[in-house]
């Protein structure tokens, strides 16, 4: 299944500066002293940002401008030890571990521009707007007239007529500042594909009040298909700051999606999981998760797959749903069967198998007697019974 790699604003920086786009001095920082020490080294004003896979800082309090050294001890301290809740977290919020110390800027201006995939028409997408900074999705919103769009040849990229024309139409004027804006947009475009974005976002780019024209805001996501094939994308990721399951799923090539209900759901395939979830739904219940166990898939992956659900403490009961085409339902019984006497189960699973070997399946099943385990009949009957089960 397709989906996306992020990075952290700072590294997002260092791609930018790589491809030539302009971003104030910075260092990152783990801790309220190394805060203080970086801020003493930039000398002037800065501004303190939380490093996490999320946007809406500013307005959660997560970006301070610092005009001395107990201001940024005050805002590390407080970035540090709270977690941020932002429009764009759950209520939970997130943990900070990391802060960017960057160079404070004199804004005169904030803009806007993206590079994303557009996938209705099937090629990447530039997007610039006059009204950048923190009000940008209200804009998309309210206002979509106010984001000028420009797509990319599929082979040539960004013609130069197409850049001369964004540029203008973010108002730059002065020639000096055309070029440095063109350069910018240049910079993103390659930068996208370069390293296979699905999304390269500057917000704000910025024009301080002595013409200068700056990134101070970078978000990257990269296709997670094709960061096999850039060695620097590899080492910037932080798995830190994904989810524990997710990540335990992969190592097992299993896809593994954390949702909020109370119905585990072990399934082969992203069509029939989304079958699965519609069923469960359909019948009251609502799904906790869903793991994916893909085609070829083996005892030991399998049982990996039930301890990432069962280790889900939403989890009161477990839907398997499988077709059996390459993957083989005596596999999965096997694996239930190893799983139910190494794990144990303590809440009901509803087990529905069909296909390759369904027949040996039921054998295994039957003969090994785990009373929590509960055959269903076909994959209606599954999901009123596991929800039956947990309602
Ligand atoms: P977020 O998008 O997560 O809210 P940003 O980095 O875009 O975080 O910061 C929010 C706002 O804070 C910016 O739109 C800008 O007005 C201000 N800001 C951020 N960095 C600087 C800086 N280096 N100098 C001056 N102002 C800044
Ligand atoms: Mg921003």
């Amino acid at each position: 299944m397709a989906s996306t790699m992020k990075v952290h604003e700072y590294q997002a920086r260092a791609l930018l500066a790589e491809a030539g786009v302009p971003v104030p001095q910075s260092s990152v920082v783990e801790s309220v002293d190394d805060a203080v020490a970086a801020f003493n080294k930039i000398g002037g004003r800065a501004v303190v940002k939380a490093q996490v896979f999320a946007g809406g800082r500013g307005k959660a309090g997560f970006v301070k401008l610092c005009d001395n050294t107990d201001q940024v001890r005050q805002a590390a301290d407080f970035m540090l030890s709270n977690r941020m809740v932002s429009v764009q977290t759950g209520a939970e919020g997130i943990e900070v571990k990391k802060l960017l110390v960057a160079s404070a800027v004199d804004i005169e201006s904030e803009y806007y521009v993206a590079v994303v995939m557009d996938r209705a028409k099937r090629c990447p997408v530039v997007m610039v707007s006059t009204e950048g900074g923190v009000e940008i999705e209200v804009v998309a919103k309210e206002k979509p007239d106010a984001i000028v769009k420009c797509w990319l040849h599929p082979h040539m990229g960004l013609l130069n007529f197409q850049c001369a024309q964004l540029v203008t139409k973010l108002g730059f004027t002065d020639k000096a500042q055309a070029k440095a804006a063109a350069k910018v947009i240049r910079g993103l475009v390659d930068i996208f594909l370069k390293y296979d974005c699905a999304l390269a976002e500057i917000n704000p780019l910025v024009r301080t009040t002595d013409g200068e024209v700056l990134a101070i805001d970078a978000k990257m996501n990269f296709d997670d298909n094709a960061t096999f094939r850039h060695k620097k994308l590899q080492e910037m990721f932080d798995p830190t700051e994904e989810n524990a399951n997710e990540l335990r799923a992969k190592e097992f090539d299993l896809s593994y999606i954390a949702l909020d209900g109370s119905i585990g759901c072990l399934v082969n395939g992203a069509g029939l999981a989304m079958a699965t979830m519609d069923l469960i739904k359909l019948h009251g219940g609502e799904p906790a998760n869903f793991l994916d166990v893909g085609g070829s898939v083996t005892t030991e992956a399998a049982i990996e797959a039930f301890r990432i659900i069962l280790s889900d403490e939403k989890v009161n009961g477990v839907l398997v749903n499988i077709f059996g085409g390459i993957a083989k339902c005596d596999t999965i019984a096997e694996a239930l069967i190893a799983a139910a006497q190494e794990i144990g189960f303590k809440i009901p699973v509803v087990v529905r198998l069909e296909g390759t070997n369904v027949e040996r399946a039921r054998e295994l099943l039957e003969a090994a007697k785990i009373p929590q385990l509960i055959p269903a009949e076909d994959l209606t009957d599954a999901a009123k019974k596991v929800c039956a089960k947990v309602a």
